[in-house]
């Protein structure tokens, strides 16, 4: 037998924590990132296994390799087969060239594949203690909207939200005001900032110690881990007669989560060739691989591609820490990784905002395949990677460059490129008609806390 899995902080302050007691923590005590001790590998045999595999069946045999010690597997399969009830289409650009499209979850977005699972393995470990969790969270859009969606109805769980009442669209707004049941929606008059610190502010409030409160950000263990099942899906279903054969991934990167998702993956076993790190001009990544210089963006540059706007990508530490560095949460590195390893597992290219409109044009015009800003980074990254890379077989390597969101989330950016409308998927579509409902408050946090008190 195998030695259970602990977690431990990036920073490498305290103790070890148990997946559970980790997930229900989200930020170490030292405000470093959870990491497990180490990554439990698969088999061939379970890997050639995934071809035959739903979706849910490869996320049960993945993420039980890190949870095995501390939820069942009946639980665990039913936690999986109710997460994923969605497609997950593989779209062939020409050759071996593929779209991942990872944009068919309740909100449209990639981020449905951790936050439904994160959400299921909280009300696991609430239920089992007959516990009540009061989640806690700050959006300025898309994440609001899926962590709504991915924690409506669970049992023992309540979810208070934030936003900047002027700041978000309103299909934003109405993807978290027509859910109702367990999900408040409280907009601010404020900013983004405000939320935040509202947020903050509650967590260390001795007149709201008695709640419990937990919170669901984005640096979470628990949505870190199903970020790593996506690859293996991909490669199971598109590397068929041969095995050992290795795939290509191209990720558009903003905090890094979803690219440590693949990191992951390959320390698992998954034949990976190459990551391609794509950005936009947020290019802190791609100057440090270039340069060994690690430097923050401050302010972040805002570009089409929204969701990844980021000066100080959070997974870093873990990054760093994979590769046998320290880096703390400022972004400071304490102890250099082994950069010369990173450069050759990942190539990483910063693509501007007119590259990104050219390649939806490109894109679509030569291929028919509609994408978006945070799609087209991707494949214009792996363009980038496959033109400097002469040697790679351009007939038989099989890349995929993931699709993060769905087209119909930036009207006016495919208009603009292409001149034409994206059908509504049908999670969005019925939007309209549903009732809204909502809480909305001054500047002024007293009336947050007192929100608070009276409602839990
Ligand atoms: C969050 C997000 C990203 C960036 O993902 P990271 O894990 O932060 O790198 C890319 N595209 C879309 C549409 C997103 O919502």
């Amino acid at each position: 037998m195998s030695a259970e899995i602990t977690y431990n902080s990036t920073n490498q302050q305290t103790r070890s924590y148990s997946f559970k007691d980790a997930l229900l923590k989200g930020l170490a005590p030292d405000k470093g990132l959870f990491m497990p001790n180490r990554i439990p590998i698969l088999s061939a045999d379970e890997l050639k296994s995934m071809q035959k595999m739903h979706y849910s069946e490869i996320a049960f045999l993945v993420t039980r390799k890190f949870l095995k010690d501390e939820i069942s597997d009946p639980d665990l399969l039913e936690i999986t087969q109710s997460a994923y009830t969605f497609d997950i289409p593989l779209e062939k650009v020409f050759g071996n060239r593929y779209i991942m499209r990872l944009d068919q979850g309740p909100t449209a977005s990639f981020k449905d594949f951790a936050a439904r699972m994160m959400g299921r393995l909280m009300q696991h470990f609430a239920s089992l203690e007959n516990r009540e969790l009061l989640i806690l969270t700050a959006t300025s859009g898309d994440t609001g909207s899926a962590i709504a969606n991915a924690f409506y109805n669970l049992d023992n769980i309540n979810v208070v939200i934030l936003y900047p009442e002027k700041e978000v669209t309103e299909r934003q707004r109405k993807q978290m005001t027509t859910l109702h049941k367990n999900i408040s929606i409280i907009a601010v008059d404020g900013k983004f900032d405000d939320c935040q610190a509202f947020v903050k502010k509650a967590f260390s409030d001795p007149g709201l110690a008695h709640l419990p409160l937990s919170s669901a950000n984005s640096i979470n263990i628990g949505r870190l881990l199903p970020q790593a099942v996506y690859y293996f899906y991909a490669w199971s279903k598109l590397v068929n007669e041969n095995t050992n054969q290795d795939i290509i991934f191209s990720v558009p990167s903003g905090n890094f989560g979803n690219l440590m998702g693949g990191i992951i993956a390959r320390q698992m076993g998954l034949p990976v060739k190459k990551f391609i790190a794509a950005t936009n001009a947020n290019d802190e990544f791609p100057s440090y691989l270039r340069s060994g210089l690690y430097q923050t963006i401050e302010p972040s540059l805002n570009c089409i591609s929204s969701a990844m706007n980021v000066g100080h990508p959070s997974n870093m530490s873990r990054i760093t820490g994979l590769y046998n560095g320290i880096m703390n949460e400022k972004g400071e590195i304490l102890k250099e990784p082994e950069i010369e390893k990173l450069r050759n597992d990942i190539f990483s290219e910063s693509i501007s905002d007119e590259h990104t409109r050219i390649t939806i044009k490109n894109v679509f015009q030569s291929h028919k395949v509609l994408l978006e800003p945070h799609g087209a980074v991707a494949w214009a990254g792996l363009e980038k990677y496959l033109d400097r890379h002469p040697a790679v077989d351009q007939e038989r390597q099989v890349a995929v460059a993931l699709e993060t969101a769905h087209p119909a989330k930036f009207p006016a950016d495919i208009q603009k490129a292409l001149n034409i409308d994206p059908p509504l998927p049908e999670s969005l579509k019925n939007l309209d008609h549903k009732e809204e409902q909502e809480e909305k408050i001054p500047l002024d946090y007293q009336i947050f806390k007192n929100f608070l008190k009276t409602n839990y």
